[in-house]
């Protein structure tokens, strides 16, 4: 229950506050807010796998499901040490909104397992995700609950619980769950376009930022944290707009370059590198600490949550921060922002691109059709910019900021499915 429990400062103290903020600006039905604020169910599965060396370990995996009123629960796995069940509740919670603003016919789920993948061999990290599918069982499904690719989960991880599933049903029928996940790699049902599909989305959202400020991308100066999918490809992206990289934080390290990163020669270093950017030949490694208040136009957290917060949304040079990592500000680094005057695209808005994505996959998936990446691209960003608008739109109607205001937008949708089917019995 998010009103029932007040735990540690974290993401899911944050995505309350949030939620909290926006029902009172648009003056929920209390009904419908006590709905919203719990989730529905909340799946933690315990699950023994057998290592390369024949030892077994017992892994902890969690799945919540928050709101399913607009469709099937939709949201992606996690394998890293930070996940836990507030980590899973606040992300699900914020796939919710996600998924509502985005006007898809889904509701909100979250999961993971609390390890880091770097310590595990292939097989062993194949054996963890089949046991971890076969656990949750019935709790996951194509017309219920449908997991995608998250931080340090990849499409192959998806292929193997597409498989895992599929090979609990009648042989007959198995076809029919092979979208039981989205992120799949192409071969397997995938979605062209699907693995850009975020980074696209945040460029998308920061160049209707730029038409929103009667300003161009070409020549403005960026930093990125995170340098996976989402990270990689809105530099790739970005890159196209003309616009500079000039610093790149991951868990590995910091680096700069006052004069310009070129994001696709650091992907190649990276691919060398075990997807690490420390040590790249053409950036001067920096202090982890100095990262967020670089000299810069635009700042793209595409990495963890609660990156900026009290301690250095001061420090901040950047006239937006957009939103690529799911709640990477804190409401209090907000505040400070907000107070400067410095934007922020929020994550429910900026980072949709993927879930998006996910839907096409889905509906090809669903309709044994195949899409082309035009296909997708086009209709992925005639999806966004409607979804920017409708946020600016609304921010200028409850005279609020941007991620307030896509929480208004978001609400709207699943207050009027809850007013007109009422609540059972
Ligand atoms: P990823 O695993 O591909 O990459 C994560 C990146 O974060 C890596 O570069 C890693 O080194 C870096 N990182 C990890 N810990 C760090 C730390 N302490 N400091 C700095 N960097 C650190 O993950 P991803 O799929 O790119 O996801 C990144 C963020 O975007 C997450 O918040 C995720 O929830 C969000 N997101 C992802 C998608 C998607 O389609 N992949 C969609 C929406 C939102």
């Amino acid at each position: 229950m998010i009103t029932q429990e007040k735990k540690k400062e974290g993401m899911y103290e944050s995505v309350v506050k949030q939620f909290e903020k926006a029902a009172n600006a648009m003056n929920l039905d209390t009904n419908i807010r006590k709905i919203l604020a719990a989730t529905n169910n909340e799946i933690v599965v315990h699950f023994p796998v057998k290592m390369d060396n024949g030892d077994v370990e017992v892994f902890t995996g969690y799945r919540v499901q928050h709101n399913n009123a607009l469709g099937p629960y939709k949201g992606g796995l996690r394998y890293h040490p930070t996940v836990d069940i507030d980590a899973a509740r606040a992300l699900a919670i914020w796939m919710t909104w996600k998924t509502s603003l985005a006007g898809l016919p889904y509701g909100g789920g979250k999961g993971g397992i609390q390890l880091d993948p770097k310590k595990y061999s292939t097989t062993e990290l194949e054996r963890i995700t089949r046991r971890f599918t076969y656990a949750l069982g019935e709790n996951i499904g194509p017309d219920y609950d449908i997991p995608a690719p998250d931080v340090n989960t990849t499409p192959q991880m998806m292929a193997w619980i597409s498989d895992t599933f599929m090979l609990t049903k009648r042989p007959s029928e198995r076809s029919k769950f092979a979208h039981v996940v989205t992120g799949k790699p192409v071969g397997s049902g995938g979605l062209e376009g699907r693995d850009r599909a975020t980074g696209f989305g945040v460029v998308t959202s920061i160049q209707a930022w730029a038409d929103w400020k009667n300003t161009t991308l070409a020549g403005k100066r960026y930093i990125v944290q995170g340098f996976g999918n989402v990270g990689h490809w809105a530099s790739l992206f970005m890159k196209e707009k003309g616009a500079i990289l000039t610093a790149v934080q991951d868990a590995s390290g910091t680096i700069y370059n006052a004069d310009g990163i070129d994001p696709q020669d650091l992907l190649a270093y990276t691919l060398t590198n075990k997807g690490n950017v420390a040590g790249y030949a053409n950036a001067t490694s920096i202090e982890p600490s100095t990262f967020f208040g670089l000299d810069c136009e635009i700042c793209i957290p595409a990495a963890l949550g609660n990156q900026i917060t009290e301690a250095n949304a001061d420090s901040i040079k950047a006239s937006v921060i957009a939103e690529g990592a799911n709640g990477p500000t804190s409401p209090g680094g907000e505040k400070i922002l907000a107070e400067r005057g410095i934007d922020v695209i929020p994550d429910i808005l900026c980072n949709s691109g993927g879930v998006i994505g996910s839907y096409y996959e889905w509906l090809q998936n669903k309709q044994g059709e195949l899409w082309t990446m035009d296909d997708v691209i086009t209709r992925l960003e005639k999806q966004l910019l409607i979804s920017f608008n409708k946020v600016v739109a609304a921010s200028e109607e409850y005279k609020t900021d941007f991620r307030t205001a896509a929480y208004i937008v978001a609400i709207k949708r699943i207050e009027l499915a809850y007013i007109q089917r009422g609540v059972f019995p």
